[in-house]
């Protein structure tokens, strides 16, 4: 018997999560506040695609902005080596 592919219904079920920072208008994007930035960077210390974070593209600025502004006073690695 042939399994047929189901229909992928994910994308109508899956409705897109609402930016936290909108959401939560408290949080505050700054650079000193590395534990928020670090949601937003990956285990190599790369900033995280808005398509993965579900930020909206105002804040996702703003996130990589102070990422870099973190980064560059080393609050927040450029770079974490995993070795494979
Ligand atoms: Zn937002």
């Amino acid at each position: 018997m042939i399994m047929k592919k189901k229909k992928k219904d994910r994308r109508e079920s899956r409705r897109r999560k609402p930016c936290p920072f909108c959401a939560n208008l408290e949080l505050d994007i700054d650079y000193k506040n590395i534990d928020l930035l670090k949601r937003f960077v990956n285990d190599r210390g790369k900033i995280v695609p808005r398509r993965n974070s579900g930020v909206c593209a105002k804040h996702q600025r703003a996130i990589a902005k102070e990422i870099k502004r973190a980064r560059f006073l080393a609050l927040i690695p450029y770079v974490v080596y995993t070795y494979r």
